[in-house]
Order: structure tokens, then C-alpha cells, then sequence
């Protein structure tokens, strides 16, 4: 058994393995490694370092799903969260308009009658009312387009 023989066999080992080798190629090697330990030693050491490069390349990618889900899930809920938030700022905004106009005549008997009791101009108590019933609804729309393009501003 010459070293020429033995770099054959390692030739073929490693090709045999990546790009195939020819039916006779396949069959002096293997009369070659039944007879040659040092070639046998060679075989089973290239099988073990591909079968480990295989394995450890599984869970690289696996690992990666799992983690591009973890992502995927997590903006979901994120977007949920920002949804959420968003239509609550809606109803509180509405509920504050709604009330605004519903206790609207009220507001402007109360602001009359204070008028009319302390003597101050028409012109205070209209500013008054008007006040009393915008600025809260404006405050609350002031909240909600602040949110809105808050998020616009963000990163999709
Ligand atoms: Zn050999």
C-alpha cells in the first residue's frame, strides 16, 4: 500500500462525497478502505465532519423562524396595543363632543343667569360659554391628532 494510493483514496473520499465519483472509482476505493484502516479512519472521520457540519446547520435556521416569529407576534401586539389606544382616544374624544353639545343649553342658562346676576356684558359670558364648551372637545381633539400623527410618524 503506497502514499499514492492512500492520496487517491482520499481524493475520492472527499469528491465521492461533494460531486460523486464514477462506478469503477467507487469500486477500487472500496477494495482500497476494506484492506487500508488509515483510508477507513479517513471515510468514517469525513462522514462524522459532514454529518456534524449538517446538524449544526439545522438549527441556525430553525432558531431563526422562531425568532422571526417571536418578532412577527410581537409587532402584531404592538399594532394591536396602538389600535386599541388609538380608538379609545377616538370614543373619549367623542363622548367629550357629545357632552359638549348635550349639556350645551344648560351651560349657556347657567352662563346667562351668572350674566345677568353679577351684570357683566353680554360679550364675557358669550366668551364664557363658549370657552366652557369648545376648549375641552378642542383639548381633546388637540389629543387625538397629536397621537395620530405621532404614529404616523413612526416606523412601519
Ligand atoms: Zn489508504
Amino acid at each position: 500500500m503506497n502514499q499514492e494510493m492512500h492520496t487517491r483514496a482520499e481524493h475520492l473520499i472527499a469528491q465521492e462525497r461533494v460531486e460523486g465519483i464514477s462506478q469503477a472509482e467507487r469500486e477500487w476505493l472500496s477494495t482500497h478502505v476494506q484492506d487500508c484502516a488509515l483510508c477507513t479512519g479517513l471515510a468514517r472521520q469525513t462522514d462524522q465532519a459532514l454529518r456534524g457540519f449538517r446538524t449544526a446547520a439545522i438549527p441556525l435556521p430553525s432558531g431563526l423562524a422562531s425568532r422571526t416569529q417571536f418578532r412577527v407576534r410581537l409587532r402584531a401586539e404592538e399594532l394591536r396595543e396602538h389600535g386599541l389606544r388609538r380608538k379609545l382616544v377616538w370614543v373619549i374624544a367623542g363622548v367629550s363632543w357629545a357632552l359638549g353639545i348635550a349639556s350645551a343649553p344648560w351651560v349657556w342658562h347657567a352662563f346667562e343667569w351668572v350674566g345677568h346676576r353679577t351684570g357683566a356684558p353680554k360679550l364675557i359670558w358669550e366668551v364664557g360659554f363658549v370657552m366652557w364648551w369648545a376648549v375641552p372637545a378642542l383639548l381633546a381633539t388637540g389629543v387625538v391628532l397629536a397621537i395620530w400623527n405621532d404614529r404616523a410618524g413612526e416606523p412601519q
